[in-house]
């Protein structure tokens, strides 16, 4: 069993929001540091964890990252952690996610906010150079604790992950509409994060990209007590009625284990 984990968010917030960064977490596991996601405008996000945050987080700890899918708000940091030499050929980092989100990653597809190797300077070649891809399988040994994925309803292809630490476990649910087999996935855990949508929903379409509020509140009051709300907009403070929920807190230690 880990004797210490710490859930440590650089960026809570959703693709539009400003001064909350993109959601990206660091998981540091009896000190071995893995981050959740790679999104873009990483420099910011250092920047401000170096004035405000309660850890310290350097370009360097970039060694291994677990991805949920290409939004760029979740991995156009990639390339930016190749263009600053944070990664290099003599010592490339590990990316963990399953086997297909790579060929999606290795593609030239170019779609609107989608990470490819056509967004990457260099494209494939830089990222083999920078790069090991590490396919997950159904529930991976992540060397002293696990990790599971789960399809999540989104624009594109997404995974929500599982991490088993041994007598704890942590859920997110990464970006997702309202997806009752994913919440009864996560309902075991122990601390779940859960994307939220906080604008009025106009369209139909954004239930299939994201989860509403209401949506959320409507789930049994034992899963939102364990559950710590991120994705949110900028104006997130107006929203005082949360049920359960409490906002995850950018730059904050959250100590699990
Ligand atoms: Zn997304």
């Amino acid at each position: 069993m880990a004797n210490e984990v710490i859930l440590y968010p650089l960026g809570v917030g959703e693709a539009y929001s400003k001064g909350l960064g993109w959601v990206h977490f660091l998981l540091i596991v009896d000190g071995r540091k893995l981050f959740i996601d790679c999104p873009g405008r990483l420099q910011a996000m250092l920047d401000h964890n170096a004035r405000r945050g309660e850890l310290p987080v350097a370009w360097a700890d970039y060694r291994e990252i677990l991805l949920t899918h290409l939004h760029r708000d979740h991995a156009e940091g990639l390339g930016e952690l190749i263009e600053n030499g944070a990664v290099s050929p003599e010592d490339p980092a590990t990316l963990y996610a399953p086997g297909w989100l790579f060929d999606d990653l290795r593609s030239h597809r170019e779609k609107h906010w989608v990470v490819s190797a056509a967004t990457i300077r260099g494209g494939n070649d830089e990222l083999d150079r920078h790069y090991w891809m590490h396919a997950l399988g159904t529930r991976h040994d992540l060397g002293g604790f696990t990790v599971e994925c789960m399809e999540t309803r989104h624009g594109i292809r997404c995974v929500a992950y599982k991490f088993d630490f041994v007598g704890y476990k942590l859920g997110y649910s990464a970006d997702t509409g309202m997806c009752p087999p994913l919440i009864e996935w996560l309902s075991e855990c122990d601390f779940i994060l859960h994307e939220v949508y906080l604008h009025e929903v106009e369209e139909d379409e954004m239930r299939e990209m994201h989860t509403p509020l209401a949506d959320l509140l409507e789930l049994p009051e034992a899963f939102q007590k364990k559950t710590h709300l991120c994705h949110y907009s900028t104006d997130y403070r107006e929203h005082k009625e949360i049920g359960h929920y409490r906002f995850l807190e950018r730059n904050k230690a959250y100590r699990l284990v």
